[in-house]
C-alpha cells in the first residue's frame, strides 16, 4: 500500500486554509464580536464553529470516508440555536468559501459527518479552538489532528491571528502549522508565501526560560504555574495566549514551556484541544507528557481520561519542570 500521509497532509492543510477562510469572513462581518449562542454548561460557541467544522469534514468525507472522525460541534445543537439569521449566514459562507451552493442539510450532515469507525485512521478536531480568543479578535486556532491507531500522527494548526514577524504584532498575520510523524514540523502563511521548518528552542537556562498558559484563568490552575515558576527562579512569568496556538509558539521556539494543569480534579482534557498541537510539537522536537511525566494516551474515545493535566516543552527543560511540579505539590499537600 502506498504511503498515505502526504495526502492526509495536503486535504488537512487545505482544509485548515477553508476553516481559517470562513473564520475570517465571521470576524469581517461582525461589528463587534461575533454573536455568540451559549451553548448550554460550555464554552461559546458561533456560526464560524459550525461553518469552520463544515468545511473541515466535507473534504474529509471526500478524501477519506473510511477514516473515523471525533470532533467537538453537533449539528443538532446549530439547528437548535442557529434562526433564520444564523442558518442563512451559515449556508452563505460554506457556500462563498468551498465556491458551491449548498443548503443547510447539506452544511449539518457535514458537520455531522464521523466516518465508519473501522479505519486505523481517525481525525480529531476542534474547528475553533480558542472560542473565547476569537470573540476577543485575538488568538485562536484551526486544529485538525489525525490519530493513527490511537496515537498523534500528522496535524495541521491553522492561526489566523499569529503575526507573521512576532518582532511585529500590528504586521500581517495568519500562519499554518503542519506536521506528520517522522517528517518534521512546518510553518507557512495561510495566504501563501515559504515553507520553513519549525524547531523548538535549545533553551534551558532559568533566565532564558518562557512559560505559556492559558488566558482564561478557569482553564488551569495559574497558582500552580505560579509556584513552578518561582520554585525554577524563571524570570519571564507566564504568558498567557488562548488556543493551541501556545503549542505552535513553543514549537517554533518561541517559549519554551506551555503547563496546563486541571483547573479541578475531575477535569479530562478533550482530545481535540490536544492532537494537532502534540504532534506539531514532537515533530518540532519537543517533548509532551502529562503532569506525571506520562505519555498521553489518545486511544480512549473523547477524553485524555487517564492523564493529568498537560506539559508540552522544547524537551530540554521538560524533567526539570517534572521535578519542579513534584516539589510545589508535595510542599501544597
Ligand atoms: P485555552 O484557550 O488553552 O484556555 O483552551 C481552550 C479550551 O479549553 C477549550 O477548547 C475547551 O475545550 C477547554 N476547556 C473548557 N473548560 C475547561 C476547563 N474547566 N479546564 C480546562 N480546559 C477547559
Ligand atoms: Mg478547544
Amino acid at each position: 500500500m502506498t504511503d498515505p500521509t502526504d495526502r492526509i497532509l495536503d486535504v488537512a492543510r487545505e482544509a485548515g486554509r477553508s476553516a481559517a477562510a470562513v473564520c475570517r469572513a465571521v470576524l469581517g462581518e461582525a461589528p463587534a464580536a461575533p454573536e455568540a449562542m451559549a451553548k448550554l454548561g460550555k464554552e461559546p460557541v458561533t456560526v464560524a464553529d459550525y461553518g469552520s467544522q463544515a468545511v473541515i469534514l466535507r473534504a474529509v468525507q471526500a478524501a477519506f470516508p473510511e477514516h473515523g472522525v471525533i470532533a467537538e460541534e453537533g449539528a443538532e445543537h446549530l439547528r437548535e440555536n442557529a434562526g433564520d439569521h444564523g442558518s442563512q449566514q451559515i449556508v452563505r459562507l460554506v457556500g462563498q468559501t468551498i465556491g458551491e451552493e449548498v443548503s443547510f442539510d447539506q452544511v449539518c450532515s457535514w458537520i455531522d459527518h464521523d466516518g465508519s469507525g473501522g479505519s486505523e485512521f481517525t481525525w480529531s478536531i476542534d474547528p475553533i479552538d480558542g472560542t473565547k480568543g476569537f470573540l476577543r479578535r485575538q488568538q485562536f486556532a484551526v486544529a485538525i489532528g489525525i490519530l493513527r491507531h490511537g496515537k498523534p500522527y500528522a496535524g495541521v494548526l491553522a492561526c489566523p491571528n499569529l503575526p507573521l514577524d512576532p518582532a511585529d504584532p500590528n504586521g500581517a498575520k495568519g500562519l499554518l502549522y503542519f506536521a506528520a510523524d517522522g517528517r518534521g514540523a512546518w510553518r507557512e502563511p495561510i495566504d501563501g508565501g515559504e515553507t520553513k521548518a519549525v524547531k523548538v528552542s535549545p533553551h534551558q537556562a532559568a533566565s532564558d526560560v518562557r512559560v505559556l498558559g492559558s488566558v482564561e484563568s478557569a482553564h488551569g490552575d495559574p497558582a500552580l504555574v505560579k509556584a513552578v515558576i518561582e520554585d525554577l527562579g524563571l524570570s519571564g512569568g507566564m504568558v498567557r495566549i488562548d488556543s493551541q496556538v501556545k503549542y505552535a509558539v513553543v514549537a517554533h521556539g518561541g517559549a519554551e514551556v506551555y503547563l496546563r494543569p486541571r483547573s479541578k480534579p475531575e477535569y479530562r482534557e478533550n482530545i481535540w484541544d490536544h492532537t494537532a498541537g502534540v504532534i506539531v510539537t514532537l515533530e518540532a522536537g519537543g517533548r509532551v507528557t502529562d503532569l506525571d511525566g506520562k505519555d498521553l494516551d489518545f486511544s480512549l474515545g473523547k477524553k485524555l481520561a487517564e492523564n493529568r493535566g498537560v506539559l508540552a516543552t522544547n524537551g530540554a527543560v521538560h524533567q526539570q519542570v517534572l521535578e519542579s511540579l513534584r516539589r510545589v505539590e508535595a510542599a501544597k499537600a
